[in-house]
């Protein structure tokens, strides 16, 4: 990780990537121009070590120049009024290929298109080390594309945060989320989970995601999610695992602005576990710890048939369906316990005694985090 300014940034694209692409690229143009001796126009000053590299690894003879976004000077405007200078030479005739480190929104490239309009070059190309789609309002075609990237900032390799990180030599991005603390509530159906997190989330100021909470109000908004995991809830199965990551994304994404999560009957499977670490990662952040309520397998039962009494859970009224639960719950789940522990991260509490004392066992791990 590196800092510039006030702020971090992790690593994202490597050199070598890079060199790659720039290979790729200048490869591709040099076929398709065969015989065309092409002048290339850098656009500074982003473009300077692309343009460098690319021309290095251009393989026919070729011209280099650049040009550079300026702003107009005297002119007061909150609006963008850069303008793109420097253009001497004459380009009647020749083929031109533009060649951008970067296109995000296009506004340089609609610069570009208003210069060249009223020069009678033969061709007009642009080729473009990186591309953000997400960000691109223009209709003008990118000809060449080296790597295509999320509209998230970036820095290295010519690009800059406030005049500093052109001279990286490999490519950074802006490291958002700073700290958050994610906990995985862990345990068998009945271990009290629900229970326990409601406590939790007030004391720590955590967003409580219980992909179970979640389906049952799919299911009674008639959702065609709802419908789907219905069909598997009713029986005590668990819903398949794409469905399951796919609308646990989607929650944390509600929630963007979070100090960090109690995940609540998830994962419940390996396949879970490596998605919800992916989603961390992708937020700069980590499952700190997975905690487990351990209750006896009779307690539980007792538990779920009291709990049905009053919960209107179909699933909690049906010794059967419980026991399938539970079963569920060491065919596939229990092995997350061995998942977490190779992190080190796996901590077991008694889950039997009274709320506050259950409370008190899990406050006292969180706070040894
Ligand atoms: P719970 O409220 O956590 O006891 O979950 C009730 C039911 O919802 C489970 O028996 C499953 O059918 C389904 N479910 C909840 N979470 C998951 C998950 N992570 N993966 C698959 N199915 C789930």
């Amino acid at each position: 990780m590196i800092k510039l300014h006030d702020l971090h940034f992790k690593p994202f694209i490597s050199e070598e990537e890079i060199e790659a692409a720039v290979k790729r690229m200048a490869e591709s143009i040099a076929s398709d121009l065969k015989d065309e001796v092409p002048v290339f126009v850098g656009i500074l000053n982003g473009s300077f070590m692309f343009v460098s590299d690319f021309v290095k690894a251009y393989p026919k003879p070729c011209e280099v120049t650049f040009i550079k976004l300026a702003s107009y000077e005297g002119v007061k405007s909150t609006e963008d009024i850069q303008r793109l200078i420097g253009l001497t030479q004459d380009l009647t005739g020749r083929t031109v290929v533009i060649l951008e480190d970067i296109i995000d929104s296009g506004k340089t490239l609609a610069e570009v298109y208003r210069i060249f309009k009223s020069e009678k070059v033969k061709d007009l190309y642009i080729a473009t080390l990186f591309y953000k789609p997400e960000a691109y309002k223009k209709d003008f075609k990118l000809h060449y594309i080296g790597i295509e990237i999320p509209d998230k900032f970036i820095v290295g390799y010519g690009l800059d945060y406030n005049g500093l990180g052109r001279d990286l030599s490999s490519v950074y991005q802006l490291k958002q989320t700073q700290y958050m603390t994610n906990i995985v509530l862990f345990g068998p159906p009945g271990a009290g989970k629900g229970t326990q997190a409601n406590f939790l989330k007030e004391k720590y100021n955590l967003v409580h995601i219980s992909t179970g909470d979640v389906f049952r109000f799919n299911i009674k908004n008639e959702t065609a999610l709802g419908m789907l995991a219905k069909s598997y809830m009713d029986k005590g199965e668990l819903v398949p695992d794409q469905v399951t990551i796919d609308m646990l994304n989607a929650e944390v994404e509600k929630n963007a602005g979070a100090n960090g999560f109690i995940f609540d009957g998830f994962p419940r499977t390996n396949a879970q576990a490596d998605a919800l670490d992916q989603l961390m990662d992708s937020k700069d952040s980590q499952i700190n710890a997975m905690i487990a309520l351990e209750v006896d397998d009779e307690v539980l039962v007792k538990r779920l048939l009291q709990r049905g009494k009053t919960s209107g859970r179909p699933d909690d009224a049906d010794e059967t369906i419980i026991r399938n639960r539970i079963q569920e719950y060491y065919n596939k789940t229990a092995i997350l316990k061995d998942y977490y522990s190779a992190q080190n991260k796996y901590f077991g509490v008694d889950g039997v005694g009274s709320i506050e004392e259950i409370t008190e066992r899990l406050s006292q791990v969180i706070d040894n985090l």
